[in-house]
């Protein structure tokens, strides 16, 4: 089944809206500007509002229902921070206006510069990278720019673990660095003889997930980074999983010299086709100079009767700007709404639930699913979507049923380093009844593989559209929903 567009609900003369006789004389348009032939559906209101409205439904979005995209922290995003973003004296700045009039924008950005310096444990923090991948190249770049500054030119190689998200090895890449990988061991540590192995001068640094993309926080997390500084490099850290850590350990005090926010995961701005991410930088004292500009700062210390003027400030040894003016503004305005909502050990219970609920699915499906590497898990774990009984079962087969069972199906195929993986996060907003049901579908899935595998393969059923062919989507993308019929 698919849809009908607006195209074919059209009916010849039917209108929406009849505007009334113009109070001024007529005059004829300029014709040479006319399209001879305009071809627009012709509908009434009401087909158009019914359309529309339809098509909305049509979306599975974390409002309509559990989205467990591992990885993704697709945490329920609280609607007071819509609210807050939408004021009209955040919603209607100019990015333009002088700062003098902005002085409660600013006094925001700078409280969740703030805010995120207290809970990372880092002594500077810059708002402006657009988003994770874009906190992680300007990570990279930092870590240029301070070996270069003391001359040292020779560290070309940047490490990064295999279970690493894509985004790390293209951000170094795209940097001018080396990629050299690091295995993990048999319990989906960092394997460090291997790292020991590799690190010597010519190592600029590593870029480190942890809790890392399998879940597990790094057993050895201290040595990995004792390792590389030893050898004079720096150890990056990807903070995307940083919804595990809140409130009970800080990436700052385990020796991470910078990290980006995913403030679209952990801080709960909407993301995934609902809006532009956002991925603050912090660092050490040692590399606050060069962090992007502009950074918020007090300009002039408040008194009784005057509060702090706030404004822009350029670091020292800045790597320069990276995104046009000042950030995703709204959702600054949104993570701060909900850490100032949260409070502290609201924020440690954000953490507590997260592994929580990811353990108590865990331990619902581990057994019907293999679990390749058998420790507990933190906030998200990977299973094997497949199973030696079941052969011509795969993960995506998995993934596509759980539609069925009207769930948004987990990240498959990553992280890599797992076979058919289905990677599943179902973060601290979910109820003890939802993960339940989330279980119990994915359990009789794995007994639809040995004995009805069909029901997987030909998955799903009804959804508007069967199963697309994913590589000729990519590839043969047709971005007009209708073709006119004489085309
Ligand atoms: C999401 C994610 C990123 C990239 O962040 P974006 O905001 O999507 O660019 C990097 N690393 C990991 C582990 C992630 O989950």
């Amino acid at each position: 089944m698919t849809e009908p567009t607006i195209y074919e609900l059209s009916s010849t003369g039917r209108v929406g809206v009849e505007y009334p006789l113009p109070d001024v004389p007529l005059t004829d348009f300029p014709v040479e500007l006319l399209r001879e032939d305009l071809p627009l559906p012709e509908l009434s209101e009401v087909d158009v509002v019914r359309h529309f409205t339809h098509l909305s439904s049509l979306n599975y979005c974390i409002d309509t229902g559990l989205y467990p995209l591992g990885s993704c922290t697709m945490k329920y995003n609280p609607k007071i921070n819509e609210e807050t973003a939408r004021l009209p004296g955040f919603a209607h700045t100019h990015p333009l206006q002088p700062a003098e009039t902005v002085q409660v924008n600013l006094a925001l950005m700078f409280e969740l510069q703030e805010f995120l310096k207290e809970i990372s444990g880092f002594a500077g923090v810059c708002l402006e990278p657009a988003a994770g991948a874009q906190g992680e190249m300007v990570g990279v770049m930092i870590i240029r720019a301070y070996h270069r500054s003391r001359g040292d030119s020779k560290r070309v190689k940047m490490l990064i673990p295999d279970s690493a998200h894509g985004t790390n090895p293209a951000s170094s890449a795209m940097s001018g660095f080396e990629v050299v990988p690091v295995p993990s061991d048999a319990s989906g540590n960092v394997d460090l003889a291997a790292l020991k192995a590799i690190c010597d001068d010519t190592v600029a640094g590593l870029m480190l997930t942890n809790p890392n993309t399998l879940g597990l926080f790094d057993e050895n997390v201290l040595e990995v980074i004792k390792t590389v500084h030893a050898a004079g490099g720096l150890v990056y850290g990807d903070g995307a999983n940083l919804n595990a850590l809140l409130g009970i350990a800080r990436p700052g005090d385990l020796g991470f010299d910078l990290m980006h926010f995913n403030l679209h995961k952990t801080f709960s701005t909407p993301h995934g086709g609902g809006g532009p991410g956002s991925g603050p930088v912090g660092v050490t004292k040692k590399l606050i100079d060069f962090l992007p500009t502009p950074v918020v700062a007090v300009i002039e210390e408040g008194s009784e009767e005057l509060p702090p003027l706030y404004g822009f400030t350029t670091p020292k040894q800045t790597i320069g700007r990276v995104k046009s003016f000042y950030g995703q503004f709204g959702m600054i305005v949104r993570a701060f709404t909900y850490i100032r909502m949260q409070g502290p050990d609201g924020l440690k219970k954000v953490s507590q639930y997260a592994v929580l609920n990811a353990n108590y699915l865990l331990s619902r499906l581990q057994g019907a699913y293999v679990l390749p590497y058998k420790r507990r898990c933190m906030h998200e774990f990977v299973l094997e979507g497949c199973w030696a009984d079941a052969p011509e079962v795969h993960a995506m087969d998995v993934a596509k049923r759980l539609m069925d069972y009207k769930f948004h199906p987990p990240t498959n195929y990553f992280p890599l380093i797992v076979h058919e993986a289905l990677m599943i996060e179902p973060t601290e907003t979910e109820s003890m009844q939802t993960l339940d049901l989330f279980a119990d579908a994915m359990l009789k899935i794995a007994e639809e593989a040995h004995t009805h595998p069909e029901l997987l393969k030909s998955a799903p059923h009804d959804t508007p559209i069967s199963r697309l062919d994913e590589v000729k989507a990519a590839k043969d993308l047709v971005l007009c929903c209708w073709i006119p019929e004489d085309n």
